[in-house]
């Protein structure tokens, strides 16, 4: 069953997230498989689709013939509740096959606000929600990514958990799997013995813990299986390419751009920072990978935008070659290029140069606190100064806002920390000059949660009181107009900080939350603390328990789970943190974290960009001369369920893909010259859609251009026929549209027709309050029976109704009876004017 035929499903809110059919979406029969998989993402589509990890892993057990891969994404309430009530199970997007009969169904756990939502994609799969009521070894239901560092507030949940890079391990864990199911073997307990021999694999129901009132008393091993889980780790990230085809999103998703990923780890050491810790150490992908990568991904997804992903992508070794070689490679295609996340302390003028030869993509700096003196407890010793100096050089190169990003609530912070972030980020604001009409600079601050794994996890964590008091302050402060304070709600990190750093009583919690209602937790919108009190209050859990500073010989629930950095290395840094003594980059000075191994383990780097040998670069037709381009096309199947932005942006992608030379528009964000005549409401199919283009390549025919935007396109939109128009000045509108409308149902009665047409005027009032003569709106209404009509609109200046308005208003029907109507816009007439 595919739910977007239903009728129903017409009601639901942004459809495109469910649709599938992705460009670059793999779809794979049952013939030769021997291990299906499920990768969930306990987050709404837009945000799983801007997260590589998911595509990293799709792609690469999709490589292997005997695997299929599917995705599934946490629904929005609306679909979830219209699931629950037909009683429809949660369906993965390729295949429409329900998650439960995959073997395996693999969560990707990115924080600690995700776990009810979990709750909620397993019970709308009809999956008991603890491991121990599943009786049948498959699904085997397993986690993974860097909230599993402390997986145990959640543990019950899962089979199994993945600790560390997937890469690898989750290739293994099909492997056993499929020795099991040819085997046919229906031992549960058997099956999970030998997957907990693959590194990093943690089987939470081995475990058995034991509590004093606040803390853990023991953690033992029933089974005899490995003690202690060491973290499953990748040395060398060039073994594990990329995808070179990523999947395109269907909707405008958290980041439109292609991410490449160009290491791995981070070597600075910051003590508050848990994926420095856990991802040690700096693994780096050779720069020939990821230019070679760029260029092919690009080619395959017809991005504008290039993210050059890292924890901290200024650190790259050889960055400043890299961007030089890239931006040659891909600025005449308008391709820009962005750094997501750069030190202070690593910046290169010469970023800036390279940047806007495009676009001026964002710049975030992260001083993290306000003063110095914190900074080097943190053991990010950057100078206000460097701070102020970049900032000024960033603004003179011509961008016109920069964001800061600022935690309180650290380890030793006093006052004048806080008074700092004010009197710095001021500072900041005012290297741009001038007259201050818009905001130059965005805060972004956050209360600091202690995460386990690091060298601040003795540390106690701020309560929320007390941080509204510091944000209220800061909000007091931060009246300049040119400066815009944003911040995460306290009470986020309060349930982020008492789950980092918990331990398996809190699941009952997690548990209770879910069934009072909590979901999506990380959207302030939704998130509600007096849930979370009361389901601790039922529990009989203190929240100080998991927020109290920790005694230096106290038990970790997570004692057993090891990331590579050994503890007694943590310890040493948190007394450094005492004494404000910096550790340095262990890229320049080993510290002797324990990471490393003296085989394969160590840093990755490449220092130099070395000898490139890559494909002959073709510079773009430069001559002046364009075409211009009228193309009718239809848009038909799961398309009608995109709206008009994404259908737009879908389409430019195609162009891009299909190596169409596009004319760009001048100025700060230069735009492909594509006009699109009109915008289809959402859900409703058509015949006939107009677009017009100009290209810069004198030599293309409209067969060809025809036959190589065909082939780059979304299921169900076929370009019909193309003319070249003129190279004068034009003028276009939509003068009118035909719809044909068809039901199952005798909804159309001829009464209401003739009432309206008897009428000189038909005046409803829209949404907006605005009045609409529908009369002056209508050509024709065909009457064919109750169940079929043809219905012709003038394009009126003013406000005007859509074709179903125009269809509820005049035979008075039901949104019900709407959504079961299968409208398709047949032929609209375009009036064209050609002036010399
Ligand atoms: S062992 Fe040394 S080089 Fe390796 S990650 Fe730790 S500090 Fe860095």
């Amino acid at each position: 069953m595919n739910i977007i035929q239903e009728p129903w499903f017409k009601a639901i809110k942004r459809p495109s997230r469910y649709i599938g059919g992705e460009i670059n979406s793999i779809k794979k029969g049952n013939g030769k498989i021997d291990v299906s998989i499920c990768l969930a993402f306990p987050d709404l589509y837009e945000i799983g689709m801007s997260h590589l990890g998911i595509k990293i892993l799709y792609h690469i057990l999709n490589g292997r013939s005997w695997i299929r891969a599917e995705r599934v994404f946490c629904p929005a309430k609306d679909l979830g509740d219209a699931l629950k009530e037909r009683g429809i199970p949660l369906m993965s997007l390729e295949s429409c096959t329900s998650v439960s009969k995959f073997d395996l169904v693999g969560f990707s756990i990115q924080h600690e606000l995700c776990l009810t939502n979990v709750l909620y994609m397993l019970e709308l799969s009809g999956i008991p929600l603890r491991s121990d009521e599943r009786k049948d070894p498959f699904p085997l239901i397993i986690a993974g990514g860097p909230g599993c560092f402390n997986p145990e507030p959640f543990s019950p949940i899962f089979d199994a958990i993945l600790i560390g890079d997937g890469e690898r391990a989750s290739v293994e864990i099909c492997k056993v799997v499929r020795k099991f199911k040819k085997r046919r073997f229906k031992d549960r307990d058997a099956l999970l013995i030998e997957l907990s021999h693959i590194d990093g694999v943690y089987i939470p129901s081995f475990f058995e813990v034991e509590y004093d009132r606040e803390s853990v008393r023991s953690i033992e091993n029933r089974m005899g299986t490995k003690n202690f889980i060491e973290k499953a780790i990748i040395p060398d990230l060039n073994q594990y390419p990329l995808p070179e085809s990523p999947i395109i999103p269907n909707t405008i998703s958290v980041h439109e751009r292609l991410s490449v990923e160009i290491s791995r780890g981070c070597g600075r050491g910051c003590r508050f920072c848990q994926a420095g810790m856990i991802y040690r150490p700096v693994r780096e992908r050779s720069p020939h990978t990821i230019i070679s990568y760029a260029e092919e991904a690009l080619k395959n997804t017809g991005y504008e935008e290039l993210s050059l992903l890292s924890l901290s992508s200024g650190d790259y070794s050889c960055i400043r070659e890299l961007l030089g070689v890239l931006m040659d490679r891909v600025s005449d295609k308008k391709v820009a290029i962005s750094l997501p996340s750069l030190r202070v302390d690593s910046f290169d003028p010469e970023w800036l140069r390279q940047i806007k030869r495009v676009r001026k993509t964002g710049f975030t700096l992260a001083p993290e606190v306000g003063t110095e003196r914190l900074r080097a407890i943190i053991n990010k010793p950057i100078r206000d100064e460097e701070i102020i100096d970049i900032s000024s050089r960033i603004f003179a190169s011509g961008w016109n806002l920069i964001k800061l990003y600022f935690m309180i609530g650290l380890p030793h912070e006093k006052w004048e920390d806080i008074e700092g972030i004010y009197t710095l980020s001021s500072q900041v604001s005012r290297q741009k000059g001038g007259i201050f009409r818009r905001y130059a600079v965005n805060v972004s601050l956050s209360v600091f949660v202690p995460k386990a794994h690091t060298p601040f996890m003795w540390e106690s964590q701020m309560y929320p009181d007390k941080a509204w008091k510091i944000i209220k302050m800061l909000k007091r402060s931060f009246h300049r107009p040119c400066i815009r304070l944003k911040f995460n709600p306290p009470e986020m990190s309060w349930l982020e900080g008492i789950i980092s750093r918990g331990d398996r009583r809190l699941f009952a919690v997690i548990l209770s939350a879910y069934r009072r209602g909590a979901l999506f937790d990380s959207w302030s919108e939704s998130f509600s603390k007096e849930i979370w009190d009361e389901a601790l209050k039922e529990h009989g859990i203190d929240p100080e328990i998991y927020l109290r500073g920790r005694d230096r010989d106290e038990l970790f629930p997570w004692e057993h789970l090891r990331c590579g950095v050994e503890k007694s290395y943590m310890f040493k840094e948190w007394e450094r943190a005492k004494e404000g003594k910096i550790t340095p980059d262990c890229r320049s000075k080993c510290s002797n974290c324990g990471v490393c191994d003296s085989k394969d383990i160590g840093p990755k780097i490449f220092k130099d960009i070395g000898v490139i040998e890559l494909s002959p670069f073709k510079a773009k037709d430069k001559r002046s001369s364009t075409k211009r381009f009228i193309l009718v096309y239809s848009k038909k199947g799961p398309s009608i369920f995109l709206s008009h932005l994404e259908f737009q942006n879908m389409m430019i992608r195609a162009l891009r893909r299909a190596g169409i030379n596009m004319e760009y528009s001048k100025g700060f964000h230069p735009m492909p010259k594509v006009s699109f005549l009109s915008a289809l409401p959402v859900g409703i199919g058509s015949l006939h859609e107009t677009m017009i283009i100009e290209i810069r390549d004198p030599d293309m025919e409209k067969e060809s251009l025809k036959e190589r935007i065909n082939k780059a396109l979304f299921e169900g939109v076929r370009i019909l026929h193309i003319e070249e128009l003129p190279s004068s000045k034009i003028n276009f509108c939509v003068d009118q549209v035909v719809y044909s409308v068809k039901t199952k149902d005798r909804i159309f009665k001829y009464k209401n027709l003739k009432d309206f047409l008897s009428q000189r005027e038909f005046h409803v009032i829209k949404w907006n309050g605005r009045r609409v003569d529908l009369k002056a709106q209508i050509k024709e209404i065909r009457w064919i029976s109750e169940n079929e009509l043809v219905v012709t609109l003038k394009n009126i200046q003013g406000p005007k109704l859509n074709i179903q308005e125009t269809l509820k208003k005049i035979f008075k029907l039901r949104d019900q009876d709407l959504h079961r109507c299968e409208i398709l816009k047949i032929d609209e007439a375009v009036n064209l004017k050609t002036f010399a």
